[in-house]
């Protein structure tokens, strides 16, 4: 499951040691040496996880992880804080600021890959490899293909990058400029009426068994994915 994964950390051997067994792992990866141009890169794309260190020059990464919490945007972005530090009390205050999981310096590679891949399952579900059924409707993401019975339906690959995100945030109301984050995962060049033609696509294609009934419009918000029909 390669993710595009945000690294914040101003220690060059460190920054340079993570990112380099991030991309052997085939992972995309960002590099900010500090929280403002971590947010700068985040104001253009939005990562799938952010390894964040805690001292930072200027604003701290336990600051910065507050920033990202209180902002729609960013909100559900996976932290796992870096640190050097290991008593209990900065654990809690890490956590407490937003951070899915805390990492103490030394680590070794093969530990951080382990909890990358453990928040990505936990908070970003269409980024693993499972089979997702609902109502019939089965999405297999390794052999990319959906079936409803024996009927195979035929997609193409935005609609079912989009198919994939619904079906693991079910029962929710995403916006247009959620589904561009998520699905296209780039907000800035793409139009939100782009949303739309799509999930029109979408739905044309699910008419063959029917399932087009689960993907709803909520007027004024966005689209869902109805759990069941
Ligand atoms: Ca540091």
């Amino acid at each position: 499951m390669p993710a595009s994964i945000l690294v914040v950390e101003d220690e060059p051997a460190i920054q340079e040691l993570i990112a380099i067994n991030l991309e052997h792992a085939g992972h995309a990866v960002l590099r900010a040496d500090n929280a403002e141009q971590a947010a700068s890169l985040v104001r253009e794309v939005l990562p799938d996880v952010v390894l964040l260190d805690w001292m930072l020059p200027g604003q701290s990464g336990i600051a910065f992880a507050r920033r990202l919490r209180e902002d729609d945007r960013t909100r559900d972005i996976p932290i796992i804080m870096l640190t050097a530090r290991g008593t209990e009390a900065d654990k809690v205050a890490g956590l407490e600021s937003g951070a899915d999981d805390y990492i103490t310096k030394p680590f070794s590679p093969r530990e951080l890959m382990a909890r990358i891949k453990a928040v990505l399952r936990r908070r970003s579900p269409q980024l693993t490899d499972e089979t997702v059924v609902i109502d019939g409707l089965k999405l297999d993401p390794v052999a990319h293909r959906i079936s409803a019975g024996d009927t195979r339906l035929e997609l193409g690959p935005t609609e079912f990058r989009l198919l994939h995100f619904l079906m693991t945030h079910p029962e929710r109301v995403h916006s247009r400029t959620q589904l561009l984050d998520q699905v296209w995962g780039d907000h800035v060049f793409v139009e939100e009426r782009t949303v739309d033609v799509h999930i029109r696509r979408l739905r044309l294609s699910l008419e063959v068994s029917g399932h087009d009934r689960l993907i709803q419009t909520v007027r004024g918000s966005g689209y869902r994915l109805a759990a069941t029909a």
